[in-house]
Protein backbone atom coordinates (compact mmCIF):
# COMPACT_ATOMS: atom_id res chain seq x y z
CA UNK A 1 0.00 0.00 0.00
CA UNK A 2 1.42 2.83 -1.11
CA UNK A 3 1.29 6.08 0.91
CA UNK A 4 -1.34 9.41 -0.68
CA UNK A 5 -1.64 12.22 1.35
CA UNK A 6 -4.97 13.63 1.41
CA UNK A 7 -6.21 17.04 2.11
CA UNK A 8 -9.98 16.24 3.02
CA UNK A 9 -7.33 14.78 6.03
CA UNK A 10 -4.96 17.17 6.15
CA UNK A 11 -4.52 20.08 8.99
CA UNK A 12 -3.75 22.67 6.41
CA UNK A 13 -5.65 25.76 7.06
CA UNK A 14 -4.31 28.02 4.33
CA UNK A 15 -5.23 31.98 4.44
CA UNK A 16 -7.28 33.56 2.05
CA UNK A 17 -5.90 37.05 2.99
CA UNK A 18 -2.21 37.96 3.63
CA UNK A 19 -1.59 38.27 7.55
CA UNK A 20 -0.87 41.48 8.18
CA UNK A 21 2.71 41.63 9.98
CA UNK A 22 4.16 39.42 7.71
CA UNK A 23 6.81 41.54 5.73
CA UNK A 24 8.29 39.04 3.60
CA UNK A 25 7.49 36.27 1.20
CA UNK A 26 8.35 33.64 2.75
CA UNK A 27 6.90 34.79 6.50
CA UNK A 28 3.54 35.54 4.55
CA UNK A 29 3.65 32.02 2.34
CA UNK A 30 4.55 29.72 5.29
CA UNK A 31 1.34 31.09 7.21
CA UNK A 32 -0.65 32.00 4.31
CA UNK A 33 -0.23 28.10 2.91
CA UNK A 34 -0.76 26.71 6.32
CA UNK A 35 2.71 25.19 6.83
CA UNK A 36 3.51 27.26 10.02
CA UNK A 37 1.52 29.40 13.11
CA UNK A 38 2.96 31.75 15.72
CA UNK A 39 2.41 31.09 18.80
CA UNK A 40 4.55 34.17 20.33
CA UNK A 41 7.27 36.54 19.38
CA UNK A 42 9.46 34.34 17.24
CA UNK A 43 8.46 31.11 18.33
CA UNK A 44 6.46 28.95 15.76
CA UNK A 45 4.65 25.62 15.35
CA UNK A 46 5.75 23.44 12.05
CA UNK A 47 1.67 22.15 10.98
CA UNK A 48 2.18 18.81 8.82
CA UNK A 49 3.14 20.47 5.35
CA UNK A 50 5.17 22.78 7.06
CA UNK A 51 7.61 20.03 9.12
CA UNK A 52 7.35 17.57 5.77
CA UNK A 53 9.37 20.35 4.04
CA UNK A 54 11.51 21.03 7.16
CA UNK A 55 12.14 17.43 7.46
CA UNK A 56 13.41 17.42 3.27
CA UNK A 57 15.56 20.08 4.54
CA UNK A 58 17.02 18.51 7.69
CA UNK A 59 17.71 15.33 5.55
CA UNK A 60 19.53 17.11 3.21
CA UNK A 61 21.89 17.98 5.99
CA UNK A 62 22.20 15.37 8.07
CA UNK A 63 22.87 12.99 4.68
CA UNK A 64 25.54 15.55 3.29
CA UNK A 65 27.03 15.60 7.24
CA UNK A 66 27.15 11.52 7.26
CA UNK A 67 28.92 11.61 3.72
CA UNK A 68 31.67 13.46 5.41
CA UNK A 69 31.90 11.26 8.22
CA UNK A 70 30.75 13.82 10.92
CA UNK A 71 28.79 11.05 13.51
CA UNK A 72 25.27 12.45 14.70
CA UNK A 73 24.37 12.96 18.14
CA UNK A 74 22.49 14.56 20.40
CA UNK A 75 22.93 16.79 23.38
CA UNK A 76 20.72 18.49 26.07
CA UNK A 77 19.19 21.56 24.74
CA UNK A 78 19.00 23.08 28.71
CA UNK A 79 22.93 23.66 29.82
CA UNK A 80 24.71 24.24 32.98
CA UNK A 81 26.23 27.33 33.56
CA UNK A 82 29.27 26.28 34.90
CA UNK A 83 30.41 25.43 31.72
CA UNK A 84 29.88 28.81 29.81
CA UNK A 85 31.33 30.82 33.03
CA UNK A 86 34.57 28.05 32.35
CA UNK A 87 34.67 29.61 29.17
CA UNK A 88 33.82 33.08 30.29
CA UNK A 89 30.70 33.48 27.69
CA UNK A 90 28.03 33.06 30.83
CA UNK A 91 29.24 37.38 31.07
CA UNK A 92 30.11 37.73 27.56
CA UNK A 93 26.55 36.62 25.70
CA UNK A 94 24.71 39.12 27.24
CA UNK A 95 20.83 39.16 27.29
CA UNK A 96 20.76 36.84 24.04
CA UNK A 97 21.47 34.03 26.08
CA UNK A 98 18.15 33.29 28.15
CA UNK A 99 18.96 32.03 31.48
CA UNK A 100 17.04 29.57 34.03
CA UNK A 101 17.49 28.65 37.52
CA UNK A 102 16.22 25.13 39.02
CA UNK A 103 14.17 24.04 41.91
CA UNK A 104 17.68 23.33 43.98
CA UNK A 105 19.02 27.31 42.79
CA UNK A 106 21.59 25.76 40.32
CA UNK A 107 21.67 28.02 37.07
CA UNK A 108 21.25 27.15 33.73
CA UNK A 109 20.39 28.20 29.79
CA UNK A 110 18.60 27.23 27.20
CA UNK A 111 21.21 26.19 23.94
CA UNK A 112 21.83 29.19 21.66
CA UNK A 113 25.08 26.99 20.23
CA UNK A 114 27.03 24.35 22.12
CA UNK A 115 30.59 24.40 21.67
CA UNK A 116 30.34 24.47 25.79
CA UNK A 117 28.64 21.23 26.04
CA UNK A 118 30.51 19.44 23.44
CA UNK A 119 34.09 19.98 24.41
CA UNK A 120 32.66 19.82 28.26
CA UNK A 121 31.54 16.04 26.12
CA UNK A 122 34.47 14.81 24.91
CA UNK A 123 37.32 16.33 27.08
CA UNK A 124 37.07 13.35 29.35
CA UNK A 125 37.46 10.80 26.98
CA UNK A 126 38.74 11.92 23.98
CA UNK A 127 42.26 11.81 24.82
CA UNK A 128 44.45 10.83 22.77
CA UNK A 129 45.62 11.94 19.23
CA UNK A 130 45.23 8.22 18.16
CA UNK A 131 41.39 9.25 18.45
CA UNK A 132 41.65 12.35 16.55
CA UNK A 133 40.24 13.96 14.18
CA UNK A 134 36.56 13.68 16.00
CA UNK A 135 33.68 14.71 14.42
CA UNK A 136 30.30 15.00 15.86
CA UNK A 137 26.91 16.60 14.87
CA UNK A 138 23.29 17.18 15.99
CA UNK A 139 20.08 18.49 14.52
CA UNK A 140 18.21 20.39 17.11
CA UNK A 141 16.56 23.31 18.29
CA UNK A 142 18.27 26.43 19.53
CA UNK A 143 16.94 29.55 21.63
CA UNK A 144 18.57 33.06 21.55
CA UNK A 145 16.73 35.58 22.72
CA UNK A 146 16.57 37.94 19.73
CA UNK A 147 16.29 41.39 20.12
CA UNK A 148 14.01 41.86 17.52
CA UNK A 149 12.41 38.38 16.01
CA UNK A 150 10.92 38.93 12.55
CA UNK A 151 10.58 38.00 9.41
CA UNK A 152 9.02 34.54 10.50
CA UNK A 153 11.52 31.78 10.42
CA UNK A 154 14.08 34.52 9.50
CA UNK A 155 14.69 35.26 12.25
CA UNK A 156 12.89 33.55 15.27
CA UNK A 157 14.22 33.06 18.61
CA UNK A 158 13.83 29.34 18.86
CA UNK A 159 15.18 28.13 15.56
CA UNK A 160 16.05 24.63 13.97
CA UNK A 161 19.70 24.49 13.77
CA UNK A 162 22.42 21.28 12.64
CA UNK A 163 25.47 22.42 14.68
CA UNK A 164 28.66 19.80 13.88
CA UNK A 165 31.96 19.99 15.83
CA UNK A 166 35.20 19.24 15.29
CA UNK A 167 38.32 18.12 16.74
CA UNK A 168 41.69 18.00 15.92
CA UNK A 169 45.94 17.56 16.65
CA UNK A 170 46.50 19.68 14.20
CA UNK A 171 45.80 22.97 12.05
CA UNK A 172 46.42 20.99 8.77
CA UNK A 173 43.80 18.11 9.84
CA UNK A 174 41.38 21.45 11.08
CA UNK A 175 42.12 23.07 7.45
CA UNK A 176 41.23 19.76 5.75
CA UNK A 177 37.74 19.63 7.39
CA UNK A 178 36.72 22.88 7.33
CA UNK A 179 37.35 22.49 3.54
CA UNK A 180 35.00 19.16 3.48
CA UNK A 181 32.19 20.65 5.36
CA UNK A 182 32.51 24.29 3.17
CA UNK A 183 31.83 21.44 0.41
CA UNK A 184 29.14 19.88 2.10
CA UNK A 185 27.72 23.11 2.83
CA UNK A 186 28.11 23.86 -0.97
CA UNK A 187 25.90 20.65 -2.06
CA UNK A 188 23.42 21.46 0.59
CA UNK A 189 22.86 24.45 -0.79
CA UNK A 190 22.52 23.30 -4.13
CA UNK A 191 20.32 20.58 -3.39
CA UNK A 192 17.57 22.74 -1.60
CA UNK A 193 18.23 24.58 -5.38
CA UNK A 194 19.26 28.02 -3.88
CA UNK A 195 21.58 30.21 -5.67
CA UNK A 196 24.04 31.17 -3.27
CA UNK A 197 28.01 32.89 -2.41
CA UNK A 198 29.95 32.06 -0.05
CA UNK A 199 32.00 34.60 1.63
CA UNK A 200 33.90 35.96 3.95
CA UNK A 201 33.01 37.29 7.26
CA UNK A 202 33.30 37.84 10.85
CA UNK A 203 33.22 35.37 13.75
CA UNK A 204 30.69 37.96 16.14
CA UNK A 205 30.08 35.68 19.11
CA UNK A 206 31.59 32.28 18.56
CA UNK A 207 35.63 33.51 18.32
CA UNK A 208 38.21 32.09 16.21
CA UNK A 209 39.87 33.69 13.07
CA UNK A 210 38.68 31.73 9.62
CA UNK A 211 35.04 31.26 8.68
CA UNK A 212 32.87 31.72 5.87
CA UNK A 213 29.18 32.21 5.28
CA UNK A 214 26.81 30.66 2.76
CA UNK A 215 24.17 33.38 1.85
CA UNK A 216 21.13 32.71 -0.12
CA UNK A 217 21.31 35.77 -2.47
CA UNK A 218 17.99 37.70 -1.66
CA UNK A 219 16.55 40.76 -2.58
CA UNK A 220 15.40 41.32 1.37
CA UNK A 221 17.83 39.10 2.75
CA UNK A 222 18.96 41.06 6.14
CA UNK A 223 22.66 40.61 4.90
CA UNK A 224 24.77 42.68 2.72
CA UNK A 225 27.62 41.06 0.70
CA UNK A 226 29.81 42.64 -2.26
CA UNK A 227 31.88 40.56 -4.59
CA UNK A 228 33.49 40.36 -8.00
CA UNK A 229 33.82 38.46 -11.12
CA UNK A 230 37.09 37.01 -9.87
CA UNK A 231 35.51 35.22 -7.22
CA UNK A 232 35.78 36.99 -4.49
CA UNK A 233 32.76 37.43 -2.16
CA UNK A 234 32.60 39.12 1.44
CA UNK A 235 30.15 40.11 4.21
CA UNK A 236 29.74 43.91 3.99
CA UNK A 237 30.07 44.03 7.81
CA UNK A 238 33.61 42.08 7.70
CA UNK A 239 35.01 42.83 4.29
CA UNK A 240 38.00 44.66 3.39
CA UNK A 241 37.37 47.76 2.54
CA UNK A 242 39.29 49.71 -0.19
CA UNK A 243 37.69 53.07 -1.11
CA UNK A 244 38.30 55.45 -3.64
CA UNK A 245 38.31 58.81 -1.42
CA UNK A 246 38.84 61.85 -4.47
CA UNK A 247 41.46 64.89 -3.65
CA UNK A 248 40.35 68.92 -3.49
CA UNK A 249 43.47 69.87 -4.47
CA UNK A 250 43.59 74.11 -2.82
CA UNK A 251 46.75 76.42 -3.26
CA UNK A 252 47.59 75.93 0.35
CA UNK A 253 45.04 75.28 3.22
CA UNK A 254 42.26 78.08 3.13
CA UNK A 255 39.48 78.52 6.34
CA UNK A 256 36.28 79.36 4.27
CA UNK A 257 33.08 80.08 5.98
CA UNK A 258 30.30 77.28 6.04
CA UNK A 259 27.44 78.32 7.66
CA UNK A 260 24.86 76.00 8.86
CA UNK A 261 27.22 73.15 7.20
CA UNK A 262 26.99 70.26 9.36
CA UNK A 263 26.94 67.04 7.19
CA UNK A 264 29.15 65.69 4.83
CA UNK A 265 25.74 65.77 2.33
CA UNK A 266 26.10 69.74 3.16
CA UNK A 267 29.61 70.16 2.71
CA UNK A 268 30.08 68.24 -0.40
CA UNK A 269 26.54 70.39 -1.92
CA UNK A 270 28.46 73.45 -1.01
CA UNK A 271 31.26 73.11 -2.53
CA UNK A 272 30.41 71.46 -5.31
CA UNK A 273 32.80 68.41 -5.08
CA UNK A 274 32.02 64.63 -4.69
CA UNK A 275 30.92 63.05 -1.06
CA UNK A 276 33.98 61.15 -1.56
CA UNK A 277 36.13 64.52 -1.40
CA UNK A 278 35.29 65.13 1.92
CA UNK A 279 36.65 63.50 4.98
CA UNK A 280 34.31 62.37 7.58
CA UNK A 281 35.48 62.66 11.45
CA UNK A 282 33.92 61.31 14.18
CA UNK A 283 35.27 61.44 17.83
CA UNK A 284 35.38 58.44 20.14
CA UNK A 285 36.79 57.30 23.43
CA UNK A 286 39.10 54.35 23.95
CA UNK A 287 38.34 51.75 27.09
CA UNK A 288 40.30 54.27 29.63
CA UNK A 289 38.85 57.26 28.36
CA UNK A 290 41.53 58.32 26.04
CA UNK A 291 40.35 61.01 23.30
CA UNK A 292 40.79 59.50 19.48
CA UNK A 293 39.08 61.27 16.35
CA UNK A 294 38.63 59.27 13.69
CA UNK A 295 38.87 60.28 9.44
CA UNK A 296 37.14 58.21 7.00
CA UNK A 297 36.18 59.52 2.90
CA UNK A 298 32.94 61.17 3.17
CA UNK A 299 31.19 58.64 1.48
CA UNK A 300 31.71 55.28 3.35
CA UNK A 301 30.29 54.60 7.01
CA UNK A 302 32.61 53.81 10.11
CA UNK A 303 32.28 50.18 10.89
CA UNK A 304 32.02 49.08 14.22
CA UNK A 305 33.75 45.42 14.28
CA UNK A 306 36.75 47.18 12.60
CA UNK A 307 37.29 49.69 14.68
CA UNK A 308 36.67 47.63 18.08
CA UNK A 309 39.14 45.20 16.73
CA UNK A 310 41.66 48.83 16.82
CA UNK A 311 40.60 50.55 19.55
CA UNK A 312 39.79 47.99 22.73
CA UNK A 313 36.66 49.44 23.59
CA UNK A 314 35.69 52.11 21.61
CA UNK A 315 32.91 54.17 21.62
CA UNK A 316 31.62 57.35 19.98
CA UNK A 317 31.56 61.05 22.07
CA UNK A 318 27.88 61.82 22.95
CA UNK A 319 27.19 65.52 22.44
CA UNK A 320 27.69 66.35 26.18
CA UNK A 321 31.25 64.59 26.24
CA UNK A 322 32.23 66.07 22.28
CA UNK A 323 31.60 70.05 23.88
CA UNK A 324 33.52 68.86 27.02
CA UNK A 325 36.48 68.55 24.94
CA UNK A 326 36.10 71.09 22.64
CA UNK A 327 34.92 69.52 19.57
CA UNK A 328 31.87 71.03 16.90
CA UNK A 329 29.94 68.41 16.19
CA UNK A 330 29.32 68.73 11.90
CA UNK A 331 32.92 70.58 12.26
CA UNK A 332 35.68 68.71 13.80
CA UNK A 333 39.11 68.09 11.47
CA UNK A 334 42.42 67.28 12.10
CA UNK A 335 43.55 70.95 12.40
CA UNK A 336 43.60 72.07 16.13
CA UNK A 337 42.59 69.66 17.61
CA UNK A 338 43.44 69.51 21.57
CA UNK A 339 46.04 68.77 22.98
CA UNK A 340 47.18 65.02 23.01
CA UNK A 341 43.89 63.39 20.71
CA UNK A 342 44.88 60.51 18.73
CA UNK A 343 44.06 60.60 15.28
CA UNK A 344 43.40 57.75 13.63
CA UNK A 345 42.28 57.36 9.62
CA UNK A 346 41.03 55.21 7.20
CA UNK A 347 44.31 53.69 4.91
CA UNK A 348 42.68 54.98 1.95
CA UNK A 349 43.47 58.39 2.64
CA UNK A 350 47.01 57.98 3.04
CA UNK A 351 47.30 58.86 -0.48
CA UNK A 352 45.02 61.72 -0.27
CA UNK A 353 47.39 65.08 0.37
CA UNK A 354 45.05 67.56 1.13
CA UNK A 355 41.58 67.21 2.87
CA UNK A 356 38.02 68.74 3.05
CA UNK A 357 37.48 68.95 6.47
CA UNK A 358 35.78 70.81 9.89
CA UNK A 359 38.03 73.47 11.40
CA UNK A 360 37.24 72.81 14.71
CA UNK A 361 34.98 75.93 14.79
CA UNK A 362 31.50 76.12 14.62
CA UNK A 363 30.33 77.61 10.63
CA UNK A 364 34.07 76.71 9.26
CA UNK A 365 36.04 74.24 7.40
CA UNK A 366 39.26 73.99 5.88
CA UNK A 367 39.84 72.98 2.20
CA UNK A 368 43.46 71.73 0.67
CA UNK A 369 44.32 70.91 4.98
CA UNK A 370 47.71 69.51 3.72
CA UNK A 371 48.30 65.62 5.24
CA UNK A 372 52.01 66.45 6.95
CA UNK A 373 52.57 69.83 7.01
CA UNK A 374 49.19 71.41 8.31
CA UNK A 375 48.36 68.23 10.59
CA UNK A 376 49.55 64.46 11.02
CA UNK A 377 47.61 60.89 11.68
CA UNK A 378 48.99 58.90 14.41
CA UNK A 379 47.53 55.84 12.62
CA UNK A 380 45.96 54.07 9.69
CA UNK A 381 43.68 51.29 9.58
CA UNK A 382 40.76 49.82 7.83
CA UNK A 383 37.96 51.31 8.92
CA UNK A 384 35.03 51.43 6.65
CA UNK A 385 32.33 49.49 6.00
CA UNK A 386 32.71 48.40 2.51
CA UNK A 387 30.13 48.91 -0.20
CA UNK A 388 29.66 48.34 -4.36
CA UNK A 389 32.45 50.53 -6.45
CA UNK A 390 34.91 49.43 -3.44
CA UNK A 391 38.14 47.98 -5.25
CA UNK A 392 38.08 44.10 -5.02
CA UNK A 393 41.38 43.56 -2.43
CA UNK A 394 41.92 40.16 -4.59
CA UNK A 395 41.84 42.16 -8.53
CA UNK A 396 41.03 45.74 -8.01
CA UNK A 397 38.07 45.70 -10.59
CA UNK A 398 34.86 47.80 -8.86
CA UNK A 399 32.72 45.31 -6.37
CA UNK A 400 29.16 44.77 -7.34
CA UNK A 401 26.68 44.39 -3.84
CA UNK A 402 23.92 42.15 -3.33
CA UNK A 403 21.84 41.40 -0.45
CA UNK A 404 21.72 38.09 0.68
CA UNK A 405 20.45 35.62 3.78
CA UNK A 406 22.81 33.89 6.15
CA UNK A 407 21.43 30.16 5.60
CA UNK A 408 25.27 28.61 7.18
CA UNK A 409 28.70 29.20 8.77
CA UNK A 410 32.06 27.17 8.95
CA UNK A 411 34.47 28.54 11.22
CA UNK A 412 38.10 27.69 12.58
CA UNK A 413 37.92 27.98 16.59
CA UNK A 414 41.42 27.12 16.99
CA UNK A 415 41.82 26.28 20.89
CA UNK A 416 39.99 29.21 22.11
CA UNK A 417 36.88 26.97 24.24
CA UNK A 418 39.52 24.01 24.39
CA UNK A 419 41.79 26.30 26.41
CA UNK A 420 39.83 28.08 28.77
CA UNK A 421 37.84 24.69 29.38
CA UNK A 422 40.76 22.37 29.84
CA UNK A 423 39.84 20.14 27.28
CA UNK A 424 43.59 18.62 26.28
CA UNK A 425 44.58 15.53 24.61
CA UNK A 426 48.24 13.42 24.49
CA UNK A 427 50.08 14.26 21.11
CA UNK A 428 52.55 11.84 19.31
CA UNK A 429 55.81 13.46 21.48
CA UNK A 430 54.03 12.95 24.92
CA UNK A 431 52.86 16.41 25.30
CA UNK A 432 49.48 17.45 26.70
CA UNK A 433 47.89 20.19 23.73
CA UNK A 434 44.38 21.58 23.43
CA UNK A 435 42.18 20.55 20.86
CA UNK A 436 42.34 22.30 17.98
CA UNK A 437 38.28 22.54 16.96
CA UNK A 438 36.29 23.68 14.15
CA UNK A 439 32.60 24.59 14.43
CA UNK A 440 29.85 24.37 11.95
CA UNK A 441 26.02 25.34 12.16
CA UNK A 442 23.09 25.35 9.17
CA UNK A 443 20.05 26.96 9.59
CA UNK A 444 17.71 24.25 8.93
CA UNK A 445 14.60 26.25 9.70
CA UNK A 446 15.99 29.66 7.96
CA UNK A 447 17.02 27.57 4.83
CA UNK A 448 13.51 26.36 5.04
CA UNK A 449 12.47 30.53 4.49
CA UNK A 450 15.19 30.98 2.50
CA UNK A 451 13.97 28.31 -0.32
CA UNK A 452 10.79 30.66 -0.31
CA UNK A 453 12.30 33.96 -0.86
CA UNK A 454 14.10 32.76 -3.68
CA UNK A 455 10.90 30.12 -4.88
CA UNK A 456 7.53 32.16 -5.31
CA UNK A 457 4.98 34.31 -6.97
CA UNK A 458 2.50 36.54 -6.52
CA UNK A 459 0.32 33.19 -6.19
CA UNK A 460 2.20 31.34 -3.77
CA UNK A 461 5.69 29.32 -3.27
CA UNK A 462 6.96 26.81 -5.88
CA UNK A 463 9.01 24.54 -4.28
CA UNK A 464 11.80 23.09 -5.90
CA UNK A 465 10.90 19.07 -5.69
CA UNK A 466 14.14 18.23 -3.30
CA UNK A 467 11.91 20.00 -0.87
CA UNK A 468 8.77 20.36 -1.51
CA UNK A 469 6.30 18.99 0.76
CA UNK A 470 4.89 15.91 -1.87
CA UNK A 471 6.29 16.02 -5.36
CA UNK A 472 2.78 16.08 -7.14
CA UNK A 473 -0.90 17.36 -6.40
CA UNK A 474 -3.66 15.32 -8.49
CA UNK A 475 -6.85 17.53 -8.49
CA UNK A 476 -10.23 15.94 -9.32
CA UNK A 477 -12.74 18.27 -10.25
CA UNK A 478 -15.50 16.96 -8.78
CA UNK A 479 -15.24 14.14 -5.99
CA UNK A 480 -17.67 11.32 -5.53
CA UNK A 481 -18.81 10.69 -8.49
CA UNK A 482 -18.13 7.30 -10.38
CA UNK A 483 -15.45 8.33 -13.28
CA UNK A 484 -13.33 11.48 -12.50
CA UNK A 485 -12.85 10.16 -8.54
CA UNK A 486 -12.13 6.71 -9.21
CA UNK A 487 -9.58 8.47 -12.36
CA UNK A 488 -7.86 10.42 -10.02
CA UNK A 489 -7.39 7.85 -7.46
CA UNK A 490 -5.86 5.45 -10.40
CA UNK A 491 -3.41 8.03 -11.21
CA UNK A 492 -2.47 9.02 -7.81
CA UNK A 493 -2.01 5.43 -7.20
CA UNK A 494 0.46 5.03 -10.06
CA UNK A 495 2.32 8.01 -9.62
CA UNK A 496 2.83 6.76 -5.56
CA UNK A 497 3.73 3.14 -6.83
CA UNK A 498 7.01 5.18 -8.94
CA UNK A 499 8.21 6.32 -5.70
CA UNK A 500 6.81 10.07 -6.55
CA UNK A 501 5.29 11.79 -3.20
CA UNK A 502 1.40 12.26 -4.54
CA UNK A 503 -0.85 14.20 -2.89
CA UNK A 504 -4.76 14.51 -3.84
CA UNK A 505 -7.02 17.32 -3.28
CA UNK A 506 -10.20 15.07 -2.30
CA UNK A 507 -12.06 18.04 -0.92
CA UNK A 508 -15.90 18.65 -1.46
CA UNK A 509 -14.70 22.27 -2.93
CA UNK A 510 -14.54 24.47 -5.83
CA UNK A 511 -12.43 23.45 -8.49
CA UNK A 512 -11.04 27.67 -8.36
CA UNK A 513 -10.62 27.13 -4.55
CA UNK A 514 -8.44 23.75 -5.16
CA UNK A 515 -6.27 25.40 -7.90
CA UNK A 516 -6.18 28.59 -5.59
CA UNK A 517 -4.76 26.15 -2.80
CA UNK A 518 -2.38 24.22 -4.95
CA UNK A 519 -0.40 27.11 -6.41
CA UNK A 520 -0.54 28.59 -2.67
CA UNK A 521 1.23 25.62 -1.29
CA UNK A 522 3.41 25.16 -4.27
CA UNK A 523 3.29 21.21 -5.11
CA UNK A 524 5.97 21.53 -8.01
CA UNK A 525 3.23 19.68 -10.76
CA UNK A 526 -0.48 19.30 -10.67
CA UNK A 527 -2.41 17.09 -12.22
CA UNK A 528 -5.99 18.17 -13.19
CA UNK A 529 -8.58 15.28 -13.49
CA UNK A 530 -11.96 16.75 -14.84
CA UNK A 531 -14.73 14.63 -17.09
CA UNK A 532 -14.19 16.67 -20.11
CA UNK A 533 -10.82 15.58 -20.45
CA UNK A 534 -10.98 12.03 -19.32
CA UNK A 535 -14.04 11.92 -22.49
CA UNK A 536 -11.01 12.07 -24.17
CA UNK A 537 -8.42 10.00 -22.42
CA UNK A 538 -6.77 13.01 -21.08
CA UNK A 539 -5.42 15.15 -18.13
CA UNK A 540 -3.45 18.31 -17.93
CA UNK A 541 -0.69 18.57 -16.09
CA UNK A 542 0.52 22.03 -15.01
CA UNK A 543 4.04 23.21 -14.30
CA UNK A 544 3.66 25.30 -11.09
CA UNK A 545 6.94 27.30 -11.52
CA UNK A 546 6.09 28.34 -15.06
CA UNK A 547 2.39 27.76 -15.14
CA UNK A 548 3.18 25.60 -18.55
CA UNK A 549 0.31 23.31 -19.10
CA UNK A 550 0.13 20.40 -21.37
CA UNK A 551 -2.43 17.62 -21.80
CA UNK A 552 -1.11 13.62 -21.10
CA UNK A 553 -3.12 10.62 -21.83
CA UNK A 554 -5.18 9.29 -18.86
CA UNK A 555 -2.53 5.96 -18.87
CA UNK A 556 0.46 7.46 -19.54
CA UNK A 557 1.13 10.59 -17.58
CA UNK A 558 2.49 8.29 -14.31
CA UNK A 559 4.77 7.21 -16.67
CA UNK A 560 5.57 10.32 -17.95
CA UNK A 561 5.84 12.31 -15.27
CA UNK A 562 8.37 9.56 -13.58
CA UNK A 563 11.63 11.92 -13.02
CA UNK A 564 12.65 9.06 -10.15
CA UNK A 565 15.24 8.05 -12.93
CA UNK A 566 16.48 11.15 -13.99
CA UNK A 567 15.85 13.66 -11.27
CA UNK A 568 19.60 12.70 -8.90
CA UNK A 569 18.45 14.30 -5.55
CA UNK A 570 22.36 13.68 -4.47
CA UNK A 571 22.91 16.67 -6.46
CA UNK A 572 20.26 18.95 -7.48
CA UNK A 573 17.32 19.85 -6.56
CA UNK A 574 15.48 18.41 -9.75
CA UNK A 575 13.93 21.78 -11.06
CA UNK A 576 15.52 21.09 -14.74
CA UNK A 577 14.04 17.80 -14.97
CA UNK A 578 10.59 18.99 -14.87
CA UNK A 579 11.13 21.85 -17.58
CA UNK A 580 12.41 19.12 -19.72
CA UNK A 581 8.90 17.71 -19.43
CA UNK A 582 7.87 20.97 -21.12
CA UNK A 583 10.46 21.75 -23.42
P1 LIG B 1 22.87 36.06 12.44
O1 LIG B 1 24.12 36.80 12.09
O2 LIG B 1 21.88 35.98 11.32
O3 LIG B 1 22.26 36.49 13.75
P2 LIG B 1 24.58 34.11 13.53
O4 LIG B 1 25.80 34.34 12.71
O5 LIG B 1 24.50 34.66 14.89
O6 LIG B 1 23.29 34.55 12.69
P3 LIG B 1 25.35 31.36 13.85
O7 LIG B 1 25.80 31.40 15.25
O8 LIG B 1 26.37 31.36 12.78
O9 LIG B 1 24.29 32.53 13.60
O10 LIG B 1 24.33 30.14 13.69
C1 LIG B 1 24.36 29.22 12.61
C2 LIG B 1 23.15 29.39 11.72
O11 LIG B 1 21.94 29.40 12.46
C3 LIG B 1 23.13 30.72 10.97
O12 LIG B 1 23.94 30.65 9.84
C4 LIG B 1 21.65 30.88 10.65
O13 LIG B 1 21.34 30.20 9.46
C5 LIG B 1 20.97 30.20 11.81
N1 LIG B 1 20.41 31.20 12.74
C6 LIG B 1 21.07 31.98 13.61
N2 LIG B 1 20.24 32.79 14.29
C7 LIG B 1 18.99 32.50 13.84
C8 LIG B 1 17.68 32.97 14.17
N3 LIG B 1 17.50 33.91 15.08
N4 LIG B 1 16.63 32.45 13.51
C9 LIG B 1 16.80 31.47 12.58
N5 LIG B 1 18.00 30.99 12.23
C10 LIG B 1 19.09 31.48 12.86
MG1 LIG C 1 26.71 33.10 11.62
Amino acid sequence: MTNIMRMSKMYAPTLKEDPSDAELASHRLLLRAGMMRKNAAGLYSFLPLGMRVLGKVEAIVNEEMDNIGAERILMPFVQPADIWHESGRWDDYGPELARMTDRHGVEYCLGPTHEELITSLVRNELRSYKQLPAYLYQTQVKFRDEIRPRFGLMRSREFMMKDGYSFHATQESLQETYDETSDAYARMCDRMGLTWRAVEADSGQIGGKVTTEFMALAEYGEAELVYCECGYAADAEAGECIPHPTEYARDGMEKISTPGIHTIEELAGFLDIPESSCMKALSGKDADGKLIVLFIPGDHELNEIKINREVLGFELLTDEEMVNHGLFKGSMGPVGLPEGTFVMADRSLKDVSQWAVGANEEGYHYVGARLGEDFTVDAWADLCTVKPGDACPHCGKALEGARGIEVSQVFQLGTKYSESMGATFMDEDGTEKPFIMGCYGVGVSRSMAAVVEQYHDDQGIIWPLSVAPAHVCVIPLTVGDDVVAPAAEKIASELAERGIEVVIDDRKERAGVKFADADLIGWPLQVVVGKRGLAEGKVEVKLRKTGQKRDFAVDEVAEALDFTEKADFKKEAGLDVLDELFA
